[in-house]
């Protein structure tokens, strides 16, 4: 089984992000980038295929050179191979024309991604990735076991969980379920130095186009300074709630 892992290159949830060129550029100084979490409960589930049942696992990223680091980091956990499309993202569809062409090129069984990245948070990539090579697509998947060309997967519905069967080639979005936080695997001294030696092609783009351009960028309003109060003054926390925060 060859599997494609698409891995987003994020920025790390505690950075502190700005922008400029007059809020239309999200600036990178001084900003830490991580894989995707979405991304790594994915790669972990094909690292597990790898282990268990000898799947193949490339991992893919549409970006450019400054975010090798990132295809490294997943070398090191596993996967065998690497290829970076050497093009900046500039939206959902373009990436995902992108990732429609390695596959075709690849002949793979199973595209895994994440369900959204934490960044844009378009979660567009994996539907429009489906559509464009009219394969079957399991969103927000928890679960996920592959056994000869069949695959069963399971997502959270309200209240419940579906589980259903689907034949392979599929497309699947995983999130946390798809493996748990505690089975992520920290890359160690041997699989950094193994990393080195993996092979990490780098591709010229297609021809594709951008439907979409920022316009502008916002940061949300600050939070207020934090006001204390005697804990016995009912009064004045009623009054604050109605006057000044109102909230009743
Ligand atoms: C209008 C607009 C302009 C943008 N301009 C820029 C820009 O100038 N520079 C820039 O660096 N980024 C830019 N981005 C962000 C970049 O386009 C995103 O990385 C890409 O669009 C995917 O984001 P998403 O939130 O739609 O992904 P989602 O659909 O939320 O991602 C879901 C999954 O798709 C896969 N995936 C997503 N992105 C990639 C990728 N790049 N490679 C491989 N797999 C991937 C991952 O598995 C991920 O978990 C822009 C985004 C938008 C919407």
């Amino acid at each position: 089984m060859k599997i494609l892992v698409c891995i987003s290159h994020v920025p790390d949830t505690t950075s502190k992000i700005n922008f400029n060129n007059e809020l239309t550029e999200f600036d990178t100084n001084g900003v830490q980038f991580v894989i995707n979490p979405y991304d790594e409960f994915a790669l972990t589930r094909a690292i597990w295929f790898q282990e268990k049942q000898g799947a193949k696992v490339t991992v893919v990223h549409v970006g450019d050179a400054s975010t090798e680091p990132t295809l490294r980091k997943c070398l090191a956990i596993g996967a065998d191979d690497a290829i970076r499309i050497d093009a900046v993202p500039t939206d959902g569809f373009f990436v995902a024309q992108q990732l429609a062409e390695i596959y075709k090129q690849g002949e793979y069984d199973l595209i895994l991604t994440g369900k959204e990245s934490i960044d844009y948070n378009g979660a567009m990539v994996p539907g429009l990735l489906a559509s464009f090579l009219d394969i079957d697509f399991v969103n927000a998947c928890i679960s996920l076991e592959i056994d000869g060309t069949t695959a069963t997967a399971e997502t959270e519905i309200d209240g419940g969980t579906e589980t259903f069967t689907a034949n392979l080639p599929l497309v699947v979005a995983g999130q946390k379920g798809l493996v748990e936080e505690k089975d992520l695997k920290i890359p160690n001294m041997r699989g950094i130095m193994m990393a080195r030696k993996k092979p990490l092609s780098i591709v010229a783009p297609v021809e594709a186009t951008a439907v979409t351009e920022i316009e502008r960028f916002e940061k949300p309003a600050q939070k207020a300074a934090c006001k204390m109060i005697d804990a016995n003054d009912v009064d004045q926390l009623i009054e604050l709630l109605h006057n000044e925060a109102k909230v009743i």
